[in-house]
């Protein structure tokens, strides 16, 4: 690696870990990225479910070479009538099972979060909000109150005093749906949890959860940032479980690989935001145009090309290619986000140097450090599938 690009990084780039991966890309395309010495890398992570129509996609490229040269931002959001933002706005809200029909963008994950947040407030009239044990809803205060005990602990202990009234239950725990009250504003959750390292709803949970809230009053908040735009084998988690909710969270795969994010209501609840206060929800750049052009052309690219329909026979591949070796203790899969557990924090570590080595980029998650990830772009193909598959199993096997 280029030694003064290492330094000035070290030095000047804001770090959030001691211990960067300290790899340098030169350009990505489809399922890989390649270093400026040519080392070629397949995408395990994605960016972290983001890159859904892989790296460089030419509609993306054209589509954000188009509308930059265009026009890029022109007014604060929520002003102008500005194309790229109203016809992906249309896009998603027939996407969406009814009555998820009004769109608010905003730039990130943790935005999206604060504003469903925010809006349930405004809504309900409520102050208290429930989230979910090993939750990760973004690093901003609002997001971060919600990122549920003990685990999220460690990090919110050194940024406290946080949100107070937020109380957060077991994920999948049927007897403590009967904390959610009619104090409860929002309860949000994963659909499937991610950061948890992949973690499925049980059987009828969701369904529990979505009439406990109807019960209540509260408003169910789906985070679909990771989860959303085929992810999970289905366009969003929601038409997978079956279970629609009152808001929306989207994000990473929603820009297209431009920082873009969401959240969706019925126009009736989204219109609270309107009045009392009248600008109580702004945001400069949200749904700036560049990126609602890239995640209008991404989304495109996902439905007309049938994208999503592949998604789960791929997810089964990986795991009929992995699951029977013997370093492999489990694998937990929604669709093309997969957890490879390897049960020993360990392993994984040398895994990581082992991928490293091999030109696997992999990770492991935020509350699971005995697991590796797989979440490659959703346009990988078979032929792809198998071939990194088969150097992660021989990773498995230098263990
Ligand atoms: N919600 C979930 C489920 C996530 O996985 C993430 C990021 O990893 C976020 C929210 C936060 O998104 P952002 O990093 O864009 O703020």
């Amino acid at each position: 690696m280029n030694t003064i690009l290492r330094k000035q990084f070290l030095a000047h780039v804001g770090q959030t870990s001691p211990s960067p991966m300290l790899v340098e890309v030169a350009r990505a395309e489809g399922s890989f990225f390649y270093t400026p010495d040519g080392k070629r890398y397949y995408d395990l992570v994605a960016g972290v479910s983001v890159s859904n129509v892989g790296h460089c996609n030419p509609d993306v490229v054209r589509a954000v070479q188009e509308q930059a040269a265009r026009y890029m931002h022109v007014m604060v959001y929520g002003e102008m009538v500005e194309s790229p933002q109203v016809t992906y706005a249309a896009r998603i809200a027939a996407a969406l099972p009814a009555p998820l029909d009004s769109v608010y963008f905003v730039n990130s994950g943790a935005e999206a979060v604060e504003g469903a947040l925010k809006l349930a407030k405004r809504v309900t009239g409520r102050t208290e909000l429930v989230s979910m044990r090993r939750a990760y809803h973004g690093s901003t205060h609002g997001a971060m109150s919600m990122m549920g005990t003990p685990e999220g602990e460690e990090w919110k202990a050194a940024f406290r005093p946080l949100l107070p009234d937020v109380r957060a239950i077991e994920f999948n725990d049927f007897e403590a749906l009967d904390r959610i009250t009619r104090r409860t504003a929002a309860v949000l959750v994963e659909p499937v949890q991610g950061e948890a390292g992949v973690r499925l709803p049980a059987a009828g949970w969701l369904e529990a959860l979505r009439e406990r809230c109807d019960r209540t009053g509260a408003l169910l908040v789906f985070d679909e940032i990771q989860t959303g735009l085929g992810r999970t084998g289905a366009l969003f988690a929601m038409q997978r479980y079956g279970v629609t909710p009152d808001i929306v969270c989207l994000a990473k795969a929603f820009g297209g690989g431009m920082p873009l994010g969401a959240f969706v209501a019925a126009k009736r609840t989204m219109d609270a935001l309107q009045t009392d206060p009248a600008l109580g929800h702004i945001t400069t750049f949200g749904g700036h145009p560049v990126c609602c052009a890239a995640g209008l052309a991404a989304f495109d690219y996902l439905t007309r090309n049938r994208v999503v329909e592949q998604v789960e026979a791929k997810g089964a591949l990986y795991e009929e290619l992995l699951a029977g070796h013997p370093q492999v203790r489990e694998i937990r899969r929604s669709g093309l986000l997969l957890a490879v557990e390897l049960g020993d924090a360990a392993k994984l570590y040398r895994m990581m140097e082992l991928f490293k080595e091999a030109g696997i980029l992999s990770d492991w998650f935020l509350y699971c450090d005995t697991a590796f990830r797989i979440s490659p772009p959703l346009t990988i193909s078979e032929e792809e599938v198998r071939d990194s598959a088969r150097i992660v199993a021989e990773c498995l096997d230098k263990l």
